[in-house]
């Protein structure tokens, strides 16, 4: 199972839920599963993404709210959020 840890927007894969953060040294952390639905936050800079799209041509891409960064574009949202939490 994926988690995506809050306190450093970093996603661990491990069995079971982590109680606390080894980078941060947190405990109390906001931890949430990662599925498919999960919209994961910028790789850069943590910032939230956006949806972006045109209609007109069926185009649908993710662009980070803070830094402007984008994932590739797709004709579904769908797809567009899978390359939007594929990247690194
Ligand atoms: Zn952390
Ligand atoms: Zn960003």
């Amino acid at each position: 199972m994926k988690y995506l840890l809050k306190c450093c927007n970093r996603i661990v894969d491990v069995d079971n839920k982590p109680i606390w953060c080894i980078k941060c040294g947190e405990h109390n952390i906001d931890i949430s599963e990662v599925t498919d639905k999960t919209l994961l936050p910028c790789p850069f800079c943590g910032g939230e993404a956006m949806e972006e799209g045109l209609n007109s041509v069926a185009l649908h891409w993710y662009e980070c709210e803070d830094c402007g960064a984008s994932s590739g574009s797709a004709d579904s949202l769908v797809e567009a959020r899978k390359k939007w939490n594929g990247r690194k």
